[in-house]
């Protein structure tokens, strides 16, 4: 018996990867040659695999802001927000995310995962009770199992098994967080929350939104599933990431709530670990004023998912529910699932590997997302790359 047998089938799969000859796990970048190209294990690729949804990362504005950040406040802070890694641009920060969600109060974290985990984690706590959806990306798992609360999961999307959670609870449901995500970040489908945000007027709790993937993507001004459902009122808590849309690194949370700022001094993924660096606070503040300057760029990101999710589904792959973003080809063959990331890799165009038990179910998926950056002939190389798998040519 020792401490590594546990990771014995992680090693197995590795081996078994390896005598392939394909690493899809850990790709590794070799050179990144724009927002949508790169070479990736020795290949030439187009990006398909990446959050970069509006293709930000490599904008002029924002790397001039994280360039002068850099030369002006240094490479890092090198503290916790609450010791001396707070500077005036964390502040400003949470002003300008406050004012863009309309909300009084905002909390700027480390990551996206500090910060629904750290919600997650501190907002309820023993003697409380969490209702999450079933699919919960695994920071929100992490946070609700550090929080101690008694955990209620209802099946995934599913309104009527949410609504017979919440009537069992009776009382408890003063004292009840339903946490739920506003793009689904394995297979792009969305959160009925309009319903979901009825059912809490009607039962009570308070409700969370991680609009990790939804947040530029979403809604008139771009704030996400709950603005595009016109449910803003009606959560408590919007939880983010600065990783995605906004091409950055970082996390968020926004809320009305006045002890939102109680809840930050009690939030040890905010207290016990570096704030991030000046570049970053720089990157993300000029992409938040961009997100909102350009609307275009949502306009083009969803001509790009329309574009690809059309093309996907007419050469007959089993693809996600919804036109989204994320465009996700379901593959029930764990091996073939390997072997097409491979070629689908070789033949130009890099996409996500998702095996069980990161994906949503017990199949593999061929994760796809789009970015406002892709041109559409890109969108046509990947789809020629796709039709290539199945030995069938791009339908015109
Ligand atoms: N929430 C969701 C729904 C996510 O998909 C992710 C990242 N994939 C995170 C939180 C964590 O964000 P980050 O990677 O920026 O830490």
């Amino acid at each position: 018996m020792s401490l590594f047998d546990k990771f014995q089938p992680i090693i197995d799969v590795r081996a078994e990867l390896q005598s392939l000859g394909i690493m899809p796990f850990g790709a590794v970048t070799e050179k990144i040659l724009s927002a949508t190209e790169g070479i990736v294990n020795g290949h030439r690729v187009i990006l398909a695999g990446t959050n970069n949804y509006l293709g930000l990362t490599f904008d002029p504005e924002c790397i001039a802001a994280a360039k002068t950040a850099i030369e002006e406040q240094g490479t890092g802070t090198t503290g916790s927000r609450m010791a001396n890694g707070t500077f005036a641009e964390h502040v400003l920060l949470e002003q300008e995310l406050a004012a863009f969600f309309n909300r009084r109060h905002a909390i700027v974290f480390t990551t996206g995962y500090a910060a629904t985990s750290g919600m997650c984690a501190t907002l309820a706590g023993p003697g409380d009770t969490i209702v999450l959806d079933a699919d919960s990306h695994a920071s929100i798992y992490d946070g609700v199992r550090l929080s101690g609360a008694d955990i209620v999961r209802f099946r995934h999307n599913d309104v009527a098994d949410l609504e017979k959670r919440l009537r069992r609870l009776g009382e408890r449901l003063s004292n009840t967080l339903i946490i739920v995500e506003g793009i689904y970040s394995m297979l792009g489908d969305r959160s009925p929350l309009r319903e979901i945000a009825e059912l809490k007027r009607r039962y009570g709790g308070m409700l969370l939104v991680d609009e990790a993937h939804s947040m530029g993507m979403l809604g008139e001004h771009g704030r996400g599933l709950a603005e595009h459902a016109g449910v803003e009122d009606d959560v408590d808590f919007i939880a983010g990431t600065f990783s995605k849309s906004l091409g950055a690194i970082g996390g968020f949370c926004v809320s009305n709530h006045p002890e939102l700022d109680a809840v930050r001094f009690a939030t040890r993924s905010y207290i016990f670990t570096a704030s991030p660096s000046p570049s970053v606070i720089a990157s993300t503040r000029t992409a938040l004023r961009l997100l909102q300057e350009r609307p275009q760029l949502r306009e083009q990101l969803w001509r790009n998912a329309r574009h690809l999710y059309d093309g996907l589904e007419a050469l007959g792959f089993r693809i996600s529910p919804q036109v989204s973003p994320v465009v996700a080809v379901t593959v029930e063959d764990r091996g073939q699932s390997i072997q097409w990331w491979n070629r689908l890799l070789e033949s130009g165009v890099y996409v996500n590997l998702v095996m069980p038990p990161a994906s949503p179910g017990d199949y593999s998926l061929l994760r796809c997302s789009v970015s406002a950056a892709h041109t559409s002939g890109q969108i046509e190389r990947i789809l020629a790359a796709f039709a290539a798998l199945r030995g069938s040519a791009t339908p015109g």
